[in-house]
């Protein structure tokens, strides 16, 4: 299959190589995409340069939202189509992947109608000059994406730096990219001039690494680990590139003696083992105050070992891990906290349908878990939930803060007072206090602190993380 789109024409790798696509439910190949190169990457860089100076840097604001909420539209009636792609390629559960799919939709949608809505300013200045501050793209900006919600993920990238009306070189992941493919072929349907998206599949330490030390790229943008956000970060700051990082997290859910416990139970659960624990956001901590220890930790296993893993069509709770390096690593950690001698306190349960060949795991709960502990550091990117008694609220905040992250927080108090206190002292880029999003909706930024990286996307601040100012200055004495 020719998965490079340049120019809005689709073409192999520039040497013909490819890269098969597994199936995580049976480790079997199914398909397979071009194994871009760095002479792909020039191409596309080229074509997203020209594309700056061509009809798509002509077109308006406006018309660019335009083109984006038609590309919404056909996303949207193509829902079930985009959704199945993206169920069999991850193997995420139908009805998750038709929710990620109106998320698509949305972003183009929203950044659509946001196009013709960012304004500039005038600045007072000395008499006889007239000031004023121009929004403007960067120009051609690099988009380096992840496996674990491939189309949500291309919207959220792609759709805020069109908006803005850079010219976009995309490298969707390796693992999972086919849903970005299918939205980009509605592209061109809606019009979109050439070299507005352009998409280089292919491997990250080839394609990707060429993408992110390219001289013609004006900005970057990666999600991703925290240890090739490092190298994304190197590689453009030798160019001088602004970068944005969205990487990893280990977010804590802590729960107070005063919660709502009936309400935080499934919400808890549900944010670690949905997406099988794939998702950067994902609470893998669960800080649990002393005095309600036994009672909580109970009522949260047994919904977890009610939690049921299977293949998309199931439509269960989660699906496979997306492949066999990722599925070693989390089963080793699962191992390893075992053999540590940290109690197993529940576990889910394979569907019997699942088959021996695909990459299931069944969600665990560990706890106490010490706090030095890899399972109360690491991020396991994984469907594994460590539990951590806390005294006090003093306690809670230094335990919430002591990891290299500070992605997301959940606080579950009824407790006011208590909400506000947690909410300025909690080191993250998310607080969600009595509810917990995971990454939320489409309208509120997000983004790290910490290793967790660095600047912001969704909602309204994407718009200026995908632009820089002009200042104009006019002597009219
Ligand atoms: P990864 O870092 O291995 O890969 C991410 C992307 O980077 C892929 O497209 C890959 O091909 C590319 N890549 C790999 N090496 C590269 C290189 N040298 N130069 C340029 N690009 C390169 O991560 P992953 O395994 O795909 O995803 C899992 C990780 O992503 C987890 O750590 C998770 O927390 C993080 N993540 C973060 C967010 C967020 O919003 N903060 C969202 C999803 C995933």
């Amino acid at each position: 299959m020719n998965t490079i789109l340049i120019d809005n024409e689709w073409s192999a790798a520039s040497n013909g190589e490819t890269i098969e696509v597994l199936n995580p439910c049976d480790g079997k190949p199914f398909t397979e995409i071009s194994r871009g190169t760095a002479a792909d990457i020039d191409r596309a860089i080229a074509a997203a340069r020209r594309a700056l100076d061509g009809p798509w840097g002509k077109l308006t604001a406006t018309e660019r939202g335009r083109l984006m909420q038609k590309l919404a539209q056909l996303i949207i009636d193509n829902t079930e189509k985009i959704a199945q792609i993206e169920a069999r390629d991850t193997g995420k559960p139908i009805t998750v992947a038709r929710v990620d799919i109106g998320v698509v939709a949305r972003y183009f949608e929203f950044y659509g109608a946001a196009a013709d809505k960012v304004h500039g300013m005038t600045v007072p200045f000395m008499e006889g000059f007239n000031v004023r501050v121009e929004r403007v793209p960067h120009g051609v900006t690099a988009h380096i994406i992840p496996w674990n919600y491939p189309a949500q993920m291309f919207g959220r990238t792609l759709a805020p730096a069109l908006a803005m009306g850079n010219a976009t070189v995309l490298k969707p992941s390796e693992d999972a990219c086919l849903s970005g493919l299918e939205i980009a072929k509605l592209a061109l349907e809606a019009g979109f001039p050439p070299g507005a998206i352009n998409i280089v599949t292919g491997y990250g330490h080839e394609a990707g690494a060429a993408l992110t030390a390219h001289r013609g790229i004006d900005f970057a943008t990666f999600t991703g680990s925290p240890q090739v956000g490092k190298m994304v970060q190197e590689a453009t700051a030798a160019n001088s590139v602004p970068c944005v990082l969205e990487l990893g997290g280990k977010s804590p859910q802590i729960v107070f003696e005063d919660a709502d416990l009936a309400k935080a139970v499934p919400v808890v659960v549900k944010a670690i083992v949905q997406n099988a624990g794939q998702t950067c956001s994902a609470g893998s901590r669960l800080l649990v105050q002393e005095s309600i220890y036994e009672k909580f930790v109970g009522m949260v296993a047994e919904r977890f070992a009610a939690t049921r893993v299977g293949t998309p069509e199931l439509d269960l709770d989660c699906g496979p891990i997306v492949n066999k390096k990722q599925f070693n690593r989390v089963q080793q950690f699962i191992n390893d906290t075992k053999a540590s001698g940290v109690p197993l306190i529940a576990q889910g349960q394979l569907a019997p349908e699942a088959s021996k060949d695909g990459y299931f795991v069944a969600p665990a709960l560990f706890g106490p878990v010490p706090r030095d502990h890899a399972l109360a550091q690491d991020e396991v990117f994984g469907p594994v939930l460590a539990v951590i008694p806390f005294k006090d609220e003093a306690d809670a905040v230094r335990l919430a803060n002591g990891t290299d992250f500070g992605l997301v927080a959940g606080i579950w108090t009824e407790n006011g007072s208590r909400q506000q206190r947690l909410a300025k002292q909690i080191h993250a880029g998310q607080v969600y206090i009595n509810c917990y999003g995971a990454g939320g909706g489409v309208e509120l930024p997000f983004g790290g602190v910490k290793r967790s990286g660095h600047g912001r996307e969704k909602g309204f601040l994407a718009l200026e993380e995908m632009s820089t100012t002009k200042t104009i200055v006019q002597n009219y004495s």
